[in-house]
């Protein structure tokens, strides 16, 4: 099953408890637009290669498209076309005034130069240039890409419209950017896990928690876990993972990352390998790096209480059922890494505004807008007897079919 029907999976069952039409489904299920584009690049050493580019508008009814832009070997036309399908509903569930988007360069970033990623980022961006739009489609980081792509999508953009900071967001703060982004889907991320965890009845300070994946989310899960007092026991990235039953020192961590770009050869703790973390005994587990690390195949062995998915898409439905049925609580990925979204959306209005808000500002708008997604998805579920992942796209799916009906689309 591609990763597209798994999360329409989700959909049909929101449409089918909203009682939509066959029509507005099928409206609703298919992106309005997408968009495929060589991206030819002259690598340092003189040759030519030719990367398979992406950009798909999955839903634009509620306002303009946005979402990231990923570079992953794994990056095709199915992958982005499910993660923009899952930006639409995550802007609707914590209702900020977007569509969902997504784009992606199918390539290993970690083999590529920075000059040869700032030439391949200018064109991607001139080829789907004319998709975009301050009041069109914004994009923003994800897997793979970082502030610096997005200042390089900025000044190609630039160069052809004028001065544009808003046409990104997620961009260094000297350019535009906001205070409090480049942390925003961490600090998401984790004040879901506390008010999770406490409606389970576990103390967040002292719990044992493990992150998979160590970059721009995962890196800032870890640091606020640390702060609220949890006791983070194994962090991973890439090239493997490290684990301390005592708990890691997260300073350490974070010192040792910066100098030798890997979490894998922490002196302080013992190796442990990807597949290993997910299985560990733990109360809290947040996979914060790939798609579908959690399947059928390790969902039996899986430990924690709470698992809280910060990376977009990171159980298959088969193991989503199966932590079901054992009963470990699953916050979506919908809620749990909106933070990213909800701080972009105040950089937009910052950068339309010409205006710059303060980090305390950022971030209490921030737990305001999450908080109350959250409760929203609580109550919701207790009302339905639904999961949270179905009590999210409940919310997300029908307050997208309400606009549709609003605006007299068809
Ligand atoms: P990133 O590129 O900054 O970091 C990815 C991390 O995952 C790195 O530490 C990398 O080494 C690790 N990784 C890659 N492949 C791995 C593998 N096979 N096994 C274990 N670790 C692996 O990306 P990011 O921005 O932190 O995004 C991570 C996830 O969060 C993605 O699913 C992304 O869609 C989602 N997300 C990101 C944002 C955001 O603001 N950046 C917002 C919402 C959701």
């Amino acid at each position: 099953m591609s990763t597209f029907d798994e999360v329409n999976i989700l959909f049909d069952r929101a449409s089918e408890r909203l009682g939509l039409s066959d029509g507005i489904r099928e409206l609703l299920r298919r992106p309005w637009r997408e968009l495929r584009v060589s991206v030819p690049v002259r690598m340092d050493d003189g040759s030519i290669r030719v990367f398979s580019g992406y950009r798909v508008q999955h839903n634009g009814v509620r306002g303009p498209y946005k979402g990231g832009v990923r570079y992953h070997p794994d990056a095709d036309q199915d992958e982005v076309r499910a993660l923009a399908s899952l930006m639409t509903w995550k802007n609707a569930l914590v209702d900020i005034p977007f569509g969902g988007a997504k784009g992606g360069v199918q390539c290993d970033p970690l083999s590529l130069s920075n000059d040869e990623l700032n030439r391949m980022t200018r064109r991607y961006t001139t080829n789907i240039e004319h998709l975009l739009g301050v009041n069109r489609d914004i994009p923003a980081p994800d897997l793979g890409t970082s502030a610096q792509t997005m200042a390089w999508m900025m000044d190609a953009y630039s160069h052809i419209h004028g001065y544009s900071p808003g046409i990104v967001t997620g961009k260094p703060v000297e350019l535009g950017g906001s205070v409090g982004r480049e942390q925003a889907t961490g600090r998401g991320v984790v004040l879901v896990t506390r008010i999770a965890a406490a409606d389970l009845g576990m103390d967040p300070r002292g719990a044992r928690i493990v992150i998979q994946g160590f970059g721009n989310v995962g890196a800032w899960c870890v640091r606020a876990a640390s702060e609220m007092g949890c006791k983070v026991i194994a962090v991973s990235d890439i090239h493997g993972g490290v684990h301390s039953g005592d708990g890691l020192d997260v300073r350490a961590l974070v010192a040792h990352a910066r100098e030798s770009g890997t979490v894998s050869d922490f002196p302080a703790a013992d190796p442990l390998d990807n597949n290993e973390m997910l299985e560990l005994d733990c109360d809290i587990l947040i996979p914060a790096a790939i798609d579908r690390v959690v399947h059928a195949g390790n969902a039996p062995k899986v430990r924690a209480r709470l698992v809280v998915e910060a990376a977009n898409h990171p159980l298959t439905p088969e193991a989503d059922a199966i932590l079901g049925d054992r009963g470990i609580a699953v916050i979506p990925d919908i809620l749990a890494n909106a933070g990213g979204v909800i701080v972009s959306y105040f950089e937009w209005t910052q950068n339309l505004y010409q205006h710059r808000w303060t980090l305390d500002e950022v971030n209490d708008e921030l737990d305001a807008m999450i908080g109350k997604a959250y409760a929203a998805v609580r109550e919701t579920s207790l009302r339905e007897g639904i999961s949270y992942r179905d009590a999210a796209f409940l919310i997300g799916v029908g307050r997208v079919a309400a606009i549709f009906q609003m605006r007299g689309f068809i």
